[in-house]
């Protein structure tokens, strides 16, 4: 039975749990192999991908390496011929308020959630226009559009890198079209180590009532969306931002 993604390689970064590696496990599950990048080697997220029959490759990298991203991807091209899918989803949190936060800790957000973003395209993208065609999934957030939900955590640091991906995406749809398409998603709040602060808090009650959905995301939910996005049913959609959110924020 011919899967959606058979025969394509797909790079995922922050494989190693949460949303990155639900998304390599569902796109291996269509058949791609896969590139588990992370900060720590994802060893297990490799496993569950072998195991489903597919390859996998597993890198350590810090995604603010743009040196790396390169390395990594000319070892990608020498073992899997290929590059067809970047799914750029590392990404860390940063909860300090402004007057707390430092010029270092501001620095080092963006270094990860947008340079990081823009390394991984600058390296994969000479690739996939050799190739003909490519596909490019974007992981921002919900806080990029309403700056976050809960009034105890700031946003601002994180939801100015989350907005800069929107721009990024936009913008590289435009410029790379019609090779590769570009696309972003925004989850809400979906449980993983990421929210566990919040999702396991007293708050959660309260902020489940905000959910018209009513219930907390699955990674399995952005991943999905970031398989329909690389897959033939989404041929003709580039530069839009999907919302997964449960109805949390409706624009
Ligand atoms: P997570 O913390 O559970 O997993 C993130 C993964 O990225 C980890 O494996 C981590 O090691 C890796 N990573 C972090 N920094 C890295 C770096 N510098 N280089 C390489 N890998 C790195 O987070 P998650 O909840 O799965 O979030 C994944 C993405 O989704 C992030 O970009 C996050 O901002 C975004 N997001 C998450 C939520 C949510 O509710 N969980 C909501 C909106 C957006």
């Amino acid at each position: 039975m011919q899967r959606l993604l058979d025969g394509k390689v797909v790079v995922v970064t922050g494989a190693g749990r949460g949303i990155g590696r639900a998304i390599a496990e569902e796109m291996a599950g269509q058949g791609a192999d896969v590139v588990a990048v992370d900060y720590d080697l994802p060893t297990s997220a490799v496993e569950t991908i072998e195991a489903m029959g597919r390859k996998c490759l597993a890198f350590q990298a810090d995604v603010a390496s743009l040196a790396r991203a390169s390395g990594i991807t000319d070892e990608i091209i020498a073992q899997l011929g290929g590059l067809h899918v970047l799914v750029s989803n590392a990404g860390i949190s940063q909860p300090k308020p402004l007057v707390e936060l430092s010029e270092a800790e501001w620095d080092r957000t963006f270094d990860v959630n947008l340079k990081g973003c823009f390394n991984w395209c600058k390296a994969a993208v000479p690739h996939m226009l050799r190739q003909g065609w490519g596909r490019i999934v974007i992981v921002s957030s919900v806080s990029a559009k309403h700056g976050g939900v809960l009034g105890t955590v700031s946003k601002a640091c994180y939801a100015a890198t989350k907005a800069g991906l929107l721009g990024l995406t936009r913008g590289l749809a435009k410029e790379l079209a019609p090779t590769i398409t570009v696309n972003a998603i925004c989850p809400g709040i979906i449980e993983t180590a990421m929210t566990a602060p919040i999702t396991g808090s007293p708050e959660a009650n309260r902020i489940l009532e905000g959910i018209p959905l009513g219930r907390f995301g699955r990674p399995d939910d952005v991943a999905h969306v970031a398989v329909f996005l690389v897959s033939p049913w989404a041929d003709y959609l580039t530069g839009e931002i999907i919302d997964v959110n449960g109805g949390l924020y409706i624009d």
